[in-house]
Order: C-alpha cells, then sequence, then structure tokens
C-alpha cells in the first residue's frame, strides 16, 4: 500500500495509539489529496487524534522559506528540510497549464559543466515525502488552478534516488492520492544506462527524457562528466530499448551552448544519431550561470532548430522561463544555495 511506504512515521504514530487501520488512508489523503500542511486542517481526523500527530509528526515536511515569482509569471520556492538543506522548485504557468519543475536532491553529483546544481556537488538524497510535498505546495499555491503537468529536472539526477523519486511519482499519479495522470510526469536523466532500462520496465506510463547536450563523444565527456561511464553507443541502445518496451516518445534535451555544440555539424550528426520515429530534440538556449559558457543567440538557436527540421528531426526550441529569479533550467542553486543574495523582491510564503 502507498500510504505505508509514503507515510511510514504517521502509521507508526498511529499504530503506537492502536487507532483502527482506515485512519492511515484518512492521513495519506488527507496531505496527498486536501494537500493539508498542518494536521489542524485534516477535519476527516478526530481532534484528539490531530492533536496528536501534530505533536509527533510533522504533516509538511519542508518549510517554505520564500516564494520568488518572476516577470513572466514563473515561480519559484526554497524550501528548508528538516536538517537545514535548501532545495528549490520552479513552478511554470504557460498556455493554461501549470507544469511544476521539482528536484530530488540536495545539489548534484553528475557535475555537469554548464550547471549551476553541479557546481554544489551532492549533499543527500531527498525522499519521497520531501519530493511530492514540492508539487503539493505548489498546487496550494496556484489553487483553484490545478497542478497539470509535473517534470523531475529540478536538482539532483534522479536515477541517483531511484526508490524514492519512483515512490513519491506513484503518488503523484494515485488516483487515491494527487491523482494526475502518468502521462503527464517526466523525468530528465542525465544519461545512466541502467536505471534507463529499469524506468521502461515499470509499469507507469511516465515519460523519459535523456539529457544528450551533444552527438559526440569526446565533447559530451567534456561537458558531462557521465559521458565517461557510458558511451553514446550504450546511451542509444538504453533508449531503442526504452521505445521498444514502452512505445513512447522519447525526448532528448539539448542545451545549446555558443561555439560549443550548436554548429551545422552537430545538426548532421543529431539526424543520424535520432533517427526514430519517437524520438524528439528538445533544445533550451543555455540559461546564464556562472560556469564559463555563453547562450547561442535566438537567431542561431532558430536556424539551428530550422536546421534540424530540415534534416526530418522532430525538433522543439523551448522558449526560457524564469530567467530573472534564476529558475530557468540550469540555475537552480545558482543564488541562495551557495551564499548569495536573492534578485528580486519576494512575497510571503503560502
Ligand atoms: S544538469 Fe542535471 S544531472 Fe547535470 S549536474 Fe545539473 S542537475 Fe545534475
Amino acid at each position: 500500500m502507498k500510504a505505508t511506504q509514503f507515510l511510514p512515521d504517521v502509521q507508526k504514530t498511529l499504530e503506537a495509539r492502536g487507532e483502527p487501520a482506515y485512519r492511515l488512508k484518512q492521513a495519506y489523503a488527507a496531505i496527498t489529496e486536501s494537500l493539508v500542511r498542518d494536521w489542524d486542517e485534516a477535519t476527516s481526523l478526530p481532534k484528539a487524534l490531530r492533536e496528536a500527530l501534530s505533536e509527533e509528526v510533522p504533516a509538511a515536511t519542508l518549510e517554505i522559506v520564500r516564494i520568488a515569482r518572476a516577470t513572466d509569471g514563473t515561480r519559484k520556492y526554497l524550501f528548508k528540510a528538516h536538517d537545514g538543506h535548501l532545495i528549490e522548485t520552479v513552478m511554470i504557468p504557460e498556455k493554461g497549464r501549470n507544469t511544476v519543475c521539482i528536484s530530488t536532491q540536495v545539489g548534484c553529483a553528475m557535475g555537469c559543466k554548464f550547471c549551476a546544481t553541479g557546481l554544489l556537488g551532492i549533499k543527500r538524497n531527498l525522499n519521497a515525502r520531501e519530493i511530492a510535498e514540492q508539487v503539493f505546495v505548489a498546487a496550494r499555491d496556484v489553487a483553484p488552478e490545478r497542478i497539470s503537468n509535473v517534470v523531475v529536472m529540478g536538482m539532483g539526477e534522479p536515477m541517483l534516488n531511484y526508490n524514492a523519486t519512483l515512490l513519491a511519482l506513484k503518488v503523484l499519479n494515485d488516483s487515491d492520492g494527487f491523482g494526475l495522470a502518468a502521462r503527464h510526469i517526466a523525468v530528465s536523466t542525465s544519461g545512466l544506462v541502467d536505471k534507463i532500462r529499469r524506468f521502461a520496465d515499470e509499469p507507469e506510463q511516465f515519460h523519459l527524457a535523456i539529457s544528450l547536450h551533444t552527438p559526440f563523444e569526446e565533447e559530451r565527456r567534456e561537458i558531462m562528466p557521465v559521458a565517461s561511464r557510458h558511451s553514446i553507443p550504450e546511451l542509444m541502445s538504453a533508449a531503442q530499448y526504452f521505445v521498444d518496451k514502452t512505445r513512447r516518445k522519447l525526448f532528448f534535451e539539448y542545451t545549446l551552448l555558443a561555439g560549443v555544440n550548436d554548429q551545422p555539424r552537430h545538426v548532421v550528426a543529431l539526424a543520424k544519431l535520432l533517427d526514430h520515429p519517437l524520438y524528439h530534440l528538445n533544445m533550451l538556449r543555455f540559461n546564464w550561470t556562472d560556469t564559463g559558457f555563453e547562450a547561442t543567440s535566438k537567431k542561431d538557436a532558430k536556424a539551428f532548430l530550422y536546421h534540424a527540421r530540415d534534416r526530418g528531426l522532430s525538433a522543439t526550441l523551448r522558449p526560457s522561463r524564469g530567467e530573472d529569479i534564476d529558475a530557468a533550467c540550469g540555475q537552480l542553486a545558482a543564488k541562495d544555495l551557495r551564499g548569495k543574495p536573492e534578485l528580486l523582491p519576494v512575497v510571503p510564503a503560502v
């Protein structure tokens, strides 16, 4: 039962009090469906039990430190965990959709050279509750609108925190809980091939994105240390396994870095590498971080996109969102976690 795995501390407290088994289900629904952050809000539970739970196991595990709002409507949440670690989450409103980008680790061990989170190194894994709670907070914040999509593309490599990430996603997908369709949930990996295969074997229809960033082996090793562990042929073999097994579209993430991976030869090589009807190239211009890279110009990025399409690739160029609050892709942890001041004024937390 998901509630048992997701709320082990709550279950322990309920058992110690001799509460009937259905109380756990009620507590689970209160957190994942009613989105309570204080047991006092869980009115399906008797008052005495609410008081007991409040004393022993908090309904919310992440403290909302602040919410920054960008001029384009993007919101960035800064959370503090029980041990003082800080994590960030981003909510992107776009064309009637509300997409939440969540973190799975404090920092990241993968060390991608263009990524602010990578500069932090890894502090620890988040647990399933901390991962899912980021979505619950965003959902409360946008109500009565709803969260329509969740992308696991924030801080961390989710495949290095596989079990907790998967449990959190199952809870988000649970029709007795948050109830978000699996096809509205996507996980991004830097390319851990064994985990890509394992993810393909999961019964839920979650989407997958693989960070490619260049079709050339040597160049990939230079910007993504993970490439030294898994070659591009190994990665593409895992990608093939994923689409064969799931028949789902597979996304390849590509951050355009000026002079590094945005040349015509890259398009030519990508067209060969991604020649599959279920492969999609998802491009994004580099968002500035103090990593020494520069963004491809808008004009060159569009030319790259058209060139890719001319070569038969299914490709899109995503607009960057939330840049003025460092909430864009690869920018998480750029300021707050490295002790520098926040850029914009922030509003009080919900
Ligand atoms: S791009 Fe993703 S995998 Fe790479 S360092 Fe940043 S957070 Fe980690």
